[in-house]
């Protein structure tokens, strides 16, 4: 059984504060469950492609969103904006705006980053596989403009039993109207 660790994978800290999990049996059991729940983008979502340059993104982000969307970067656990929050609404992506989480699959896990059980749609978010920093994890990512969001690990809750472990730099709260 290999020892997964979660999108905290940087921060040793955060590991022994819980964000690991333990029953992750590979990378690619992940990205099949999280396949299932969000399949490959859409065409849809392909047309409506937002690019932008490097440049156009340093100017627009603020230095941490630009950091964790662009370069793949990953917050300190329990230091983002909404790994505590509660509110009701809509979480979109910080560099589109495309909808992509809401709150009503958000879900204390314990890690320090914003955790769901389920995308907002099958098609909400796009997965890649992650072999960085010698893990085997499933990158969730934009699937309008390609933005870092953070990682999917199958130690979540029912009904899906997936945790979508995302950066609080990657979203921008909507609350419900
Ligand atoms: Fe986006």
């Amino acid at each position: 059984m290999k020892l997964a660790l979660g999108l905290c994978g940087l921060a040793v800290t955060a590991l022994i504060a819980g964000c690991g999990s333990s029953n992750v049996t590979s990378t690619a059991d992940v990205a099949a469950a999280a396949t299932n729940a969000s399949p490959v983008v859409s065409e849809q979502n392909m047309k409506d492609k937002f690019i932008k340059t490097e440049a156009e993104w340093k100017k627009e982000l603020t230095p941490e969103q630009y950091r964790v969307l662009r370069q793949r970067g990953t917050e300190r656990a329990f230091t983002g904006q909404y790994w505590n929050h509660h509110g009701k609404g809509a979480y979109r992506c910080a560099g589109c705006g495309l909808e992509l989480f809401s709150s009503k699959t958000k879900f204390d896990s314990g890690c320090g980053w914003p955790s769901f059980f389920a995308p907002l749609s099958s098609n909400a978010v796009a997965t890649a596989e992650d072999n960085s920093h010698s893990m085997r994890r499933t990158e969730v990512l934009c699937p309008r403009c390609s933005g870092h969001l953070g990682h999917v690990f199958d130690d979540g809750p029912k009904p899906t039993g997936l945790r979508y472990c995302i950066n609080s730099a990657a979203l921008k709260f909507e609350p419900k109207k």
